[in-house]
């Protein structure tokens, strides 16, 4: 009996932080130096002016955008400042703009309440322009005319709101196309463009733990003869099937990936040769004893191979591999390991 395709979920590795991070730290740069070339002129201007609070306010905001680039640039992170300090700096800052300049200082609130969309997470953002209204509002309508503080009021809470909307649609579509981008979309499962970071990153990690990782590259014996014998819609539906049994079968924090064609890799995080030879060994007796395809059996062969100190990631898959070309030589429907 074939079930339909079973998207398997695409939250458990920890490189799709990665694209997240990638993203806001474009937007974080993108809002920091367009911010400095602005504000520059203006934090001279203060003090030419003689308004040395204004002034040192601003200086102070110059620094922490300039820091902020500094950090996405060279440490390739968004810093904390960009939360804890210069957020907050920028609604004081506001505040005192407001007092001293009336209506002109208002100005600057429009340009805040966008920023904060670009270099803060939603909530955060949200969190922050809640706070910027709190002391606009009360600022607006003791500083301005009661009819122009009400509408400077409503325009920034406008301004926020259709920010808000306008983020939530980008954020959801950058989310949204990352995710076709790492997705097979036959499986579900992973593709290959995470695999080279995410071998990275599990080498890093089990390295620097002390905890061993595993290999477990899997490949459909006689494929062929299946869509030969029953179709390529016969075909594609085995390789869903097939797919959704190894991620029924495997932990939520193991990553599968289509290699492509019916060949699948897992990898299986704090997981020694032994644990990763029986996880592979049930692997093999679970589709074995499936009926994917009526009235004929349908197997699958796998090579593991356990890290090893020193190695990169392509030894470690090239042993994988090996392992399963000896599976293959040695009669199929079975695992041979290397550690
Ligand atoms: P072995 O036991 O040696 O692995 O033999 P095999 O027949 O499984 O391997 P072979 O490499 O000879 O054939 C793999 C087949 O998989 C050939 C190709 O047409 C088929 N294939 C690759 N991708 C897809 C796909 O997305 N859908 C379907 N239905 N077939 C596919
Ligand atoms: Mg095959
Ligand atoms: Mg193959």
């Amino acid at each position: 009996m074939v079930c339909q395709q079973r998207r398997a979920s695409t939250e458990c590795g920890v490189c799709m932080e990665d694209f997240e991070l990638q993203y806001r730290t474009r937007t974080n740069l993108a809002v920091a130096m367009a911010a400095l070339l602005l504000l520059s002129p203006f934090a001279i201007n203060n003090f030419v002016q003689g308004r040395n609070i204004l002034g040192v306010g601003s200086a102070v905001i110059v620094t922490l955008l300039a820091f902020n680039a500094w950090c996405i640039k060279v440490r390739k992170t968004v810093p904390w400042t960009t939360t804890f300090l210069l957020a907050p700096m920028i609604i004081v800052f506001l505040n005192i703009a407001f007092q001293r300049q009336g209506i002109v200082g208002a100005l600057w609130c429009y340009p805040a309440v966008l920023s904060f969309y670009f270099m803060l997470e939603e909530r955060q953002a949200w969190i922050m322009n809640l706070l910027l209204l709190g002391v606009a509002a009360p600022a607006a309508l003791s500083a301005l005319e009661p009819a122009v503080g009400l509408r400077v009021v409503v325009t920034i809470l406008a301004v926020s709101v259709f920010s808000a909307a306008s983020i939530r649609v980008i954020n959801n579509q950058q989310r949204t196309l990352r995710d076709l981008a790492v997705t097979d979309s036959l499986t579900g499962l992973y593709n290959r463009t995470l695999l080279d970071s995410t071998l990275n990153r599990t080498m890093e990690q089990s390295f620097r733990s002390g905890s061993p990782s595993s290999l477990l590259l899997l490949d459909l014996d006689h494929f062929k003869s299946i869509n030969d014998s029953y179709g390529h819609d016969m075909g594609d539906e085995v390789l869903a099937e097939v797919s959704a049994l190894l991620r029924s079968r495997l932990r939520a924090s193991d990553q599968i990936f289509r290699m492509g064609g019916e060949e699948f890799l897992a990898i299986l995080h704090h997981t020694d040769l032994l644990g990763a030879e029986r996880v592979g060994q049930e692997l093999c007796d679970l589709i074995a004893t499936s009926t994917i395809v009526p009235q004929k059996q349908v197997t699958i062969s796998g090579g593991v191979a356990v890290l090893s100190q020193g190695e990169s990631w392509t030894e470690w898959l090239k042993r994988a591999d090996e392992c399963l070309y000896s599976a293959k030589r040695q009669g199929r429907n079975q695992v041979v390991s290397s550690n």
